[in-house]
């Protein structure tokens, strides 16, 4: 078993979050530190560490978490303009917190997907 993180305590409501949605597959709160006017994450309630330990009995809770986004977007008033899902893998994608979860950024022009190096 993969090592408990924050998210764990988040979606048994044992510390506060900003819960927008939650339901017996998925929770979504808002981002502690945002990085757009919405940010969002959207978390599959079992742990599953990164997107390389996901196998096909997931897929139900994945593929839900898709349904969630949108529906959550459209909820903050967001999906007409637009939005980013984003999924960090690993140390290189830059995941920060050990729970997959799939960020909802929007509320304004996000600009190009990733830094220019060049
Ligand atoms: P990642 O870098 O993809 O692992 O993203 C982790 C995200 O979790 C970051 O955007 C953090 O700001 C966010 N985060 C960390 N702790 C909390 C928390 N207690 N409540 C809400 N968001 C959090």
């Amino acid at each position: 078993m993969p090592e408990e993180t924050i998210f764990s305590k988040i979606i048994r409501r044992e510390i506060p979050a900003s819960i927008l949605f939650q339901d017996d597959r998925v929770t979504a709160f808002e981002d502690i530190r945002p990085q757009a006017p919405t940010h969002i994450l959207i978390v599959p309630n079992k742990l599953i560490a990164t997107v390389n330990d996901v196998t096909p009995e997931d897929e139900a809770a994945l593929g839900h978490m898709f349904v969630v986004a949108a529906q959550v977007a459209r909820a903050q008033g967001i999906a007409e303009d637009g939005y980013r899902l984003i999924i960090n893998c690993g140390d290189h994608g830059g995941q920060e917190v050990y729970h997959l979860h799939m960020h909802l950024l929007g509320g304004r022009r996000l600009g190009p997907m990733l830094m220019r190096r060049d």
